[in-house]
């Protein structure tokens, strides 16, 4: 059977302004079991914030993750800012490495004229400067002028060393304009992928003409129970972050549905 693990994306709602620790300790305290730390807007904790950070998760069963800033293009016109996100992913992959965090999840571009050399290049320079204890968890993105297709995050996982796919289903959703409404369709998404590990995004979603317009709470389309069932069938070991609105109330759900699923 395999370990999944339901956590939210940055600082519960009952402990919002408390910053990360109480957070920390909040989402153990309602028996959620990770969080992925939110340095979107900027990478807002030093190596000792981090440390403590770490301590606390070990001790309460929290697995923590990081997502890097969203000003990241690893595919842009100018030098200086493919070398600026360069940094803005090595520098939140140091922070997570310091609080035992693995993955380091991020958006990696926006399209231009060889847009899959130019990322691949990148993440394989990036990689030379991270340590091996963390991943590079690159995220299928919810825009038509966004790389990270399930077909580019497949490609790109095989020709560069300890990058690994993140999926989020509300992006896939969205720039599907609606693709996924059965079992099937969640089940085929993994098909794309060997491992059987997994880090995984989740929340409902509005969307037009295939781009997404904005998170949504849980709801009927995508489906958590799809997700939860193909997991649960396959045995993969999954840590799926939701990044509802309603944050821990709506993984808590989540929660319940897979223990549902299983049982
Ligand atoms: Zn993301």
């Amino acid at each position: 059977m395999g370990l999944i693990r339901i956590g939210i994306a940055g600082i519960p709602l009952a402990k919002k302004g408390k910053g990360v620790e109480a957070g920390i300790q909040y989402l153990s305290d309602v028996g959620l079991d990770a969080m992925e730390v939110q340095f979107v807007r900027g990478i807002f904790m030093d190596s000792v914030s981090a440390k403590k950070a770490g301590q606390l998760a070990k001790k309460v069963g929290i697995e923590l993750s990081v997502h890097a800033p969203y000003y990241i293009n690893l595919a842009s016109k100018k030098k200086e800012t493919i070398e600026k996100s360069k940094r803005f992913i090595i520098n939140s992959a140091k922070i997570a490495s310091e609080m035992g965090a693995t993955i380091v999840v991020f958006h990696a571009a926006y399209y231009l004229n060889d847009t899959f050399a130019l990322v691949r290049d990148a993440c394989a320079e990036i990689r030379n400067e991270v340590s091996d204890d963390v991943y590079l968890g690159i995220e299928t993105t919810g825009r038509q002028n966004q790389f990270g297709t399930l077909d580019e995050i497949a490609r790109i996982i095989t020709e560069v060393d300890r990058v690994v796919p993140v999926l989020d289903f509300a992006h896939i959703h969205a720039r599907g304009n609606g693709s996924l409404r059965r079992k099937g369709d969640f089940g085929a998404i993994f098909d794309n992928f060997g491992q059987a590990r997994f880090h995984i995004h989740f929340t409902g979603v509005e969307y037009s003409k295939g781009n997404e317009k904005k998170h949504a709470p849980l709801n009927d389309e995508p489906n958590f129970r799809h997700l939860a069932e193909v997991l649960v069938d396959r045995g993969y070991d999954a840590t799926v972050i939701c990044e509802s609105p309603l944050l821990e109330r709506d993984a808590l759900k989540m929660k319940e549905i897979v223990t549902d699923v299983r049982g």
